[in-house]
This record gives structure tokens, C-alpha cells and sequence, in this order.
């Protein structure tokens, strides 16, 4: 195996993991949800672990959590994820991203006692849970500028306080947050390590993967109209059968995503109407989500599901109406960094294989804001999270810490080349 770089500890990281355990988790699991008291606690301990240090701290306009180590150029190497928790949640979720950025920010430290060639940046970002007004990724979505204020402003958690009421009273005006977008003028590249939280990389016995990017998401309602009639007499040639042509989506959606090249595709409901035993189905509404890594790819998808639908319809002597749900583009990461990513889960585990995030993260946001992005995953036993028994193995915490810490050394070279 590799040798570990001097002011590398990855052992360190697993401590301060347990120790944030032992601060902010109870019987049932973590319970750092973002703008409580536990996160904050959890965010003056975070500040503690870079005492000693030379860097400078603050809290930008969206209460994400700065931490910068200046280097001879002002282009800025950025490691993030987030301190914050579902309640109940994992170990490990955002806090390992975080901490092993710690980790080799202290390493970085050691190996440039006068300043490294760029500058290097830790960040928390705020709630990227969502868990209490059901908007996920808040405090990078108000960085890249992807943040809808007026969707965001009228939100409310269970007890009704509404979102720009809790930022008050943690000190942060809604109406200012995007301000935060300030801080991505000098950001060359941005890192973030996390869990898988899925079961690919345990399936395949690997204990790390390079992540090629976030799916995009199509999710529609696809509603047949025909005609309700009797039963027992009507002749199977005069039927107007809503649910015969919705029916026959099933097996062509799959089969679309299985050329597709990676895509996904769910019909995860259908209602039908009369909906009784003894009539012809008048109106028949599936929905359809179908998710791929590549716009065009994703694109085609729909494209094909919209002409097969309209096939079946005329087919079946129905009509067809389309919905669209919800929508979100793929965020691919930066080729070059992808490169790096799966060298440095290489060199440092001896095999590494690249996969495409299912769920949404921070970098999502970064890599649509435009900054050059790149994640690594490490293996969920279980592929279990946003649960207190989310685990993974500790010699596979400490290998994300050094693949972690390779994946900087790399980046932080590509940066400064670029610069030259
Ligand atoms: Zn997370």
C-alpha cells in the first residue's frame, strides 16, 4: 500500500468523527439539523479543530462556513460538504466530507509552513439537508444563484416559522443570502467526499469510486383519454381502452432507458378512471421519471417516451395529454478532475471505478455554477444512510482521507499550471 504523506493522519479524522458523535447524536442518531443549537455547537467545535492553523474564518451572507488557508495565488482550491443532519441521521453523512477536509487542509499546512502555491478553502455549507422547510442544498443553491427567493421565502417548517423568520434568528437576512456568490470569484476547483449512501460500490467489493456527475431529472404525468363502456358488451374491436395504450408505456420506458446508455426510468404510479371492475378504462395517468447523467441523452428519453405514447394513443383510438412535474438538468463534473478523482481512488486503493450520483449534493450546485467540480464516493455498508446504522468500514474512512488528500495534491498542481 501507499505511504502516508507526513501531517497525514487519517486515524485523526476517525477520532474527530467519534468525538462529533459523542457532542450531537443521541440514542437515535445524529441531531445536527441546520439553525438549531446542536448545529451550532457542532460548528464552534468544527472552528476549534482548525485552532493553531494559519487561516482566516467567517460566515458568508447565506451562513455557509469559510475556512481560508491563503497561498501564493489568490485561485482557490475549495473542499466542502456539510456539518448539518436529517434528525436521527448517520455518522458520517457531510461530516466525513468535512472533516477529511480538515485533514488535509492540517497536511497542507505541514507540508508549506510559508504558504502553499494556491489557496486552499474548507466549506460547511448550510443545511444541505433540507430536513426542516424541505428545501435541500440551501446554502450552496444561494451560492451558485440557483436559490428560487420566492419559491424559498414563503416556506414553512412544522411549527410555521417560515425560513427567512429561523435565518433571522440565527443572525442571517434572506433577503441577502445570494451575496454569498461572492465567495466563488476566486474558486478554481471544487472537491467534496462523501458516502455513497447506495449499495453499487459494496456490490461490486470496491471501497471507493469516482463520481462522473449528478442526474438530471424529467418527471412528467402522462394522462390517456378513451372511453368508458360496458364491460361484457362491448366487442373488443370497439374498444376506446385508456389503460391498454398506459399499459403498453411500461415495457417501451424500460426499453428506451436500456439503450439510453446509463439512463433510468420509473413509472411509479397509475390511477385510472372509472376505475370499477366492470368498465372499459375512460382515463388512465401514469408518471413517468426518467434520469440521466447526459442532457442529450436525457433529451432523447423524453423524446422517445413522448412518441411512443402518442403511437399507443392513436394505436388504441384514445388520446394523450402531457405534464411536466419537475425538471432538473444533470450536472456533469470536470473531465479533468474525473481523471484525477479516479487515479488518486487508484493509486490509493487499487482499483477505483467511476459512477454517477443518484442523489443531489452540494457540488451539484458548484458544478453548475460553473466550477470546475469532482466527488469521490466511499462504500455504505448496507448502502443504508439518513439512519443512525449508516456505517462504513474504518479502514475504508481512512483510504477516502488519503484519496482525498491525493485528489488535492493533484488539483491544487492542475490549478496552479492553469495559472502559469
Ligand atoms: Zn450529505
Amino acid at each position: 500500500m501507499v505511504s502516508m504523506p507526513p501531517g497525514l493522519d487519517p486515524q485523526r479524522t476517525i477520532r474527530d468523527l467519534e468525538e462529533l458523535r459523542s457532542l450531537t447524536a443521541d440514542a437515535r442518531g445524529a441531531q445536527r439539523v441546520a439553525f438549531t443549537p446542536t448545529w451550532r455547537a457542532a460548528r464552534a467545535w468544527l472552528r476549534e479543530r482548525f485552532a493553531g492553523l494559519p487561516v482566516e474564518m467567517h460566515e458568508d451572507a447565506a451562513g455557509n462556513l469559510w475556512t481560508t488557508l491563503r497561498g501564493t495565488s489568490d485561485r482557490a482550491l475549495v473542499i466542502g460538504s456539510h456539518i448539518d443532519s436529517v434528525p436521527n441521521g448517520g455518522w458520517l453523512d457531510g461530516c466525513l466530507g468535512l472533516l477529511s477536509g480538515v485533514e488535509v487542509l492540517r497536511r497542507i499546512c505541514h507540508e508549506h509552513p510559508s504558504g502553499p502555491p494556491v489557496t486552499v478553502r474548507v466549506v460547511d455549507w448550510a443545511d444541505e439537508e433540507g430536513a426542516r422547510f424541505g428545501k435541500s442544498l440551501f446554502g450552496s443553491a444561494a451560492c451558485s444563484g440557483n436559490l428560487d427567493l420566492d419559491e424559498a421565502r414563503v416556506l414553512v417548517d412544522k411549527q410555521g416559522v417560515t425560513l427567512p423568520d429561523a435565518l433571522r434568528g440565527v443572525g442571517i437576512d434572506f433577503e441577502r443570502v445570494k451575496e454569498s456568490g461572492r465567495e466563488l470569484a476566486t474558486a478554481a476547483a471544487y472537491l467534496e467526499l462523501h458516502i455513497e449512501q447506495g449499495p453499487v460500490l459494496l456490490d461490486l467489493g470496491l471501497p471507493m469510486g469516482a463520481v462522473l456527475g449528478t442526474f438530471g431529472v424529467e418527471r412528467h404525468a402522462i394522462t390517456f383519454h378513451g372511453q368508458a363502456a360496458h364491460s361484457g358488451s362491448t366487442p373488443m374491436n370497439r374498444r376506446h381502452d385508456a389503460f391498454l395504450a398506459a399499459a403498453r408505456m411500461a415495457p417501451e420506458c424500460y426499453a428506451i432507458a436500456a439503450r439510453s446508455g446509463g439512463g433510468v426510468c420509473t413509472i411509479g404510479s397509475c390511477t385510472t378512471k372509472p376505475g370499477i371492475v366492470t368498465s372499459v378504462v375512460e382515463e388512465c395517468r401514469i408518471t413517468l421519471d426518467q434520469r440521466h447523467l447526459d442532457a442529450a441523452a436525457l433529451a432523447t428519453m423524453l423524446a422517445e417516451a413522448r412518441a411512443a405514447a402518442e403511437r399507443f394513443a392513436a394505436e388504441g383510438g384514445v388520446s394523450v395529454s402531457w405534464e411536466r412535474l419537475w425538471h432538473i438538468a444533470p450536472a456533469p463534473f470536470h473531465p479533468d478532475l474525473v481523471s484525477f478523482a479516479d487515479e488518486a481512488v487508484r493509486e490509493t486503493c487499487g482499483t477505483s471505478h467511476r459512477l454517477p450520483s443518484g442523489p443531489l449534493h452540494d457540488a451539484a450546485e458548484m458544478a453548475m455554477a460553473g466550477v470546475p467540480t469532482v466527488m469521490l464516493f466511499v462504500q455504505s455498508l448496507g448502502g443504508i444512510s439518513h439512519n443512525k446504522i449508516e456505517d462504513t468500514r474504518r479502514e475504508h474512512l481512512e483510504l477516502a482521507v488519503q484519496a482525498l488528500d491525493r485528489l488535492a495534491t493533484k488539483t491544487m498542481a492542475w490549478i496552479a499550471n492553469a495559472t502559469t
